[in-house]
Parts: structure tokens; sequence; C-alpha cells
């Protein structure tokens, strides 16, 4: 009796202690947790390099914007992995080389086929976080794949709302059965859905919604705009307030961007009403450059347009605001690109990837702080077609190899507008970044599935624009 006794006394003891520190351990992990920063990653899609007023444009009005770069930081030098979509998301959402796993080409829309997407070997930004305690959630363009297992929510996205193809209309979805990509209904989590309105307002509102929802707890919200990517349509309202452009292309390509615009300034709006603005780290840039033959997008100065690996296809408008801990009104000049965002994201929030000597961005927030000064990168490479074009930035050089041609050296800081290829004068530059990509390049492999083949003639003009922009430029 008496041992039985101790016994119960001991277990209850242990019951009591174990309960206590459990207590203790969640509440801590608890305090832990809501100390971690929000983050918002708003990612446009096709925005040229000099259409938004803080990169000097002017004939477009983006004031939200421009206030969003006002109160952080500009990044002057910021580059995408890939001069078109979907290959600069993959590189996006794990940090990496996009060719490392072969993703090198936009996925053809097809629910049939399990190969053309982000392979699901490859953790994401939102795997990551999910597991660290973070609500996560997209809102907007995939683009990463139509088959079951590359759904947001089988890549570490918790909500989703959004088009899972590479674009779409933007006031419209197709009659029941529509199998068309700009015109396949859109998805609430895995549920087809229809919309009201004019589709960057809807994305808008979602990614607003995502915030109030959820607002108590660490998240982040990953809102991919289609806007202005073709086809270019927007609201008459918005037409005439930008009436003063007389073309009549780039007038519904800036009132596209406009709108963009807006909605970006109502999700700051809604971090600011929330008190989030000191708790959350939002980045903003473009996916590529601006198509410029096709919306009359502008990237100047810079030569190219999407899709090539001259300046334009790839450096983009790049901000990063983190209010409070981030100096506000300040450029960063050294080059950065979209890998290092994920990359930041995962070590602010105190964790890391799984694989973390695979990823190649890096955590931007000791330069962005003035804690270091050397430049985040060595080099920065990009490659196109499994080789067929390729580049390199090293330092003030860009090597750029496009096609069958001669590979081409630029220095970028004295010839922003890659004009006068110096490879003649430097033969011992161009061998050695040679050699820098060759040794990149070992560590890519081919790509694992095609790109949707060119537009069919279409009888529709704005779909032949929208096939056309999402095919491979
Ligand atoms: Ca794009």
């Amino acid at each position: 009796m008496g041992h039985q006794y101790l016994a119960l006394k001991v277990l209850l003891l242990f019951w009591a202690g174990g309960l206590s520190l459990f207590a203790q351990t969640a509440e801590s992990s608890e305090n832990a947790r809501s100390k971690l920063p929000n983050f918002v990653i708003i990612l446009a899609d096709d925005l040229g390099y000099a259409d938004v007023g803080f990169q000097g444009c002017q004939d477009i009005p983006t004031p939200n914007l421009d206030t969003l770069a006002r109160e952080g930081i500009r990044c002057t030098q910021g580059y995408v992995s890939h001069p078109f979509c979907s290959p600069t998301r993959a590189g996006l959402m794990t940090a990496r080389y996009q060719q490392r796993f072969g993703h090198e080409n936009n996925p053809k829309y097809d629910p049939n086929d399990p190969v053309a997407g982000l392979p699901v070997s490859q953790v994401t930004v939102a795997d990551v976080l999910s597991r660290a305690g973070y609500v996560t959630g997209a809102v907007g363009k995939w683009h990463l794949g139509a088959a079951p297992h590359f759904h947001p929510l089988r890549r570490g996205f918790q909500e989703y709302f959004g088009l899972i193809g590479g674009g779409h209309d933007y006031f419209r979805v197709g009659p029941p059965g529509e199998s068309r990509e700009y015109f396949i209904p859109l998805q609430r989590n895995t549920e087809p859905e229809a919309f009201q309105g004019y589709l960057t307002d809807v994305l808008t509102a979602e990614g607003v919604a995502f915030i109030r929802r959820h607002h108590q707890v660490p998240f982040f919200l990953y809102l991919a705009y289609n806007a202005p990517h073709t086809p270019l349509q927007a609201p008459e309202s918005w037409l005439q307030r930008v009436s003063h452009i007389e073309d009549p292309t780039r007038r519904s390509y800036a009132a596209m961007v406009a709108a963009l615009d807006e909605g970006v300034g109502r999700v700051c709006a809604a971090l600011k009403e929330l008190g989030l603005e000191e708790r959350t780290l939002v980045f903003f840039l473009s996916d590529n450059g601006g198509p410029v033959e096709v919306t009359h997008a502008s990237n100047a100065p810079l030569r190219g347009a999407k899709g090539s690996v001259y300046e334009g296809g790839i450096r983009v408008p790049f901000i990063i605001r983190w209010t409070g801990t981030l100096p506000p009104r300040t450029t960063y000049e050294q080059p950065v690109i979209s890998l290092d965002i994920p990359a930041t994201i995962v070590a602010v929030a105190d964790t890391a990837f799984p694989t973390e000597s695979a990823v190649d961005g890096v955590n931007l927030l000791p330069y962005l702080q003035g804690q270091r000064h050397d430049p985040p990168h060595k080099s920065l490479f990009w490659r196109t077609g499994g080789g067929i074009n390729w580049a390199v930035r090293s330092g003030d050089w860009k090597l750029v190899k496009v096609g069958q041609q001669a590979e081409e050296l630029y220095n970028i800081g004295e010839d922003i507008s890659e004009t006068k290829n110096v490879s003649h004068q430097h033969p011992e530059i161009v061998l050695e970044i040679r050699r820098q990509y060759e040794t990149w390049n070992q560590k890519n492999i081919a790509p694992i599935f095609e790109g949707p083949r060119r537009a069919r003639p279409a009888g529709n003009k704005l779909q032949k624009d929208a096939n056309r922009a999402s095919a491979q430029p």
C-alpha cells in the first residue's frame, strides 16, 4: 500500500512537473514566435525597369510604389535569376539557381503533365516557413506547374487564391469546361472560382484579407500579381487617369501599372493600420524586364527586354522595406538577385533550408544594415535555352553570350546600356569570366521540360497577344 502510494505520488509529481515544463516551453516558444517578423513578397509580372516613378518614370503615376521605395531601400542593381516568368519564380521559391534542377523553361499549361513544374524534390521558402510555425499564403499567379502535385498547397502554402497558369484574362473566366489557360477559373485553395471586377483589384483584396486574417501570428504572404503582363486590359477609370499617354498600347499598359500601384498602396495601408509596419519585411520586384515590343514597356536605359540576358531582361525595380530595422530613403548599390529574397527571409525567421549548402541566395540583412561592405556575390549568372544564351556579372564586368555570336564584354559601371563591347581589349577578363561560367554551369542540369510552343494563329487579338507573351520569348 505504502509503495503504491509513493509510486502514485512520484507519478503525480512527474505529471505536474511535465505539465509545467510543457507550459513553460509552449509559452516561451509562443513568445519567440510572436516576435518573428512577417514577410510579404509583392511580385509584378513583366514590369519594365523604367516604368515606376522611383526608377525615373514620368508618364505612369505610381505614388504608392514610390512611397514604398522612400520608406525602404531601393536596390539599384536588383536582378532576377531569369529573364522570364516561371524560372524566375522557381528561383524565388527555392533560393537556388533554377538551372540546378532543370527548371529553365515556362511550363506549358497542362494539368496532366507530371514533369512541367517546380520539381517536388525542391524545398520552397514556404515549406521552410510552414515548418517554422508561419501561416503561409500565396495569392495570384502561380506558373510553377498545373498538375496537382505542383499546387501551391503542396508546396508549403497553407492558403491559395489565384491563377494557376502563366496569365489570365483580367475580367472573366470562360464557360464551364473551359480549358484555355487564360480563361480557366481561378482557384481558392483547390476549388475553382469565378471572380467579379478587375483581376488586379481582386488579387489585392485577397492579399489584404490574408493579412487581416492572420495579423496576430507570424505570416508569409506571396502576392504575385499577373499585372502588367498581357492581355493588355484595364478598366476605363484607370485608362482615363493615364489619358495623357497617346500611344494606346502604352496607355493600356500604364493603366495596368497604375492599378497595380494602387493595390500595393492598399496592402501597405493594411500593414500600417494593423500596426505591422515594424514587424513586416516587404519586398517588391518584377519577375523579369518589360517586353518592350509587346506592351511598350520601357527598360531605359537598359539594353534588351524580357527574354534577353542583356540588362533589360534581368534587371528590375527592386525594393526592400523593413520599417525601424532597415534605413529609409536609401539605395543599395551592389548587385543583388531575387534568390537573395528567400535566403534573407529564412535567415530572418531564424530557420534554414534543409540543404543550406545548395542555396545560392545570400542573406542580405548584414549588407543592408551596413555591417558588411563587401559585395554579397562575387558573381551572378544567367543561362537560358539550356546554355544557348548566358551571362555573368562579375564586379563591374559583364560577359554576355547570345546564341552563336562571340562573347561580348561590357563594363556595366561605365556602360549601363551595354553599347561598347570591349572583349577585344580585355581577352584575359573574357577568359577568366568564361571559366567562372563553366565552373558554375558544371552544377547545372539540362532543362527537364520544354517550354510551350509558340502561339498558333488565333482569331482574337488580345488572346494572340496573351499567347505571344506567355510563350517562350
Ligand atoms: Ca513575367
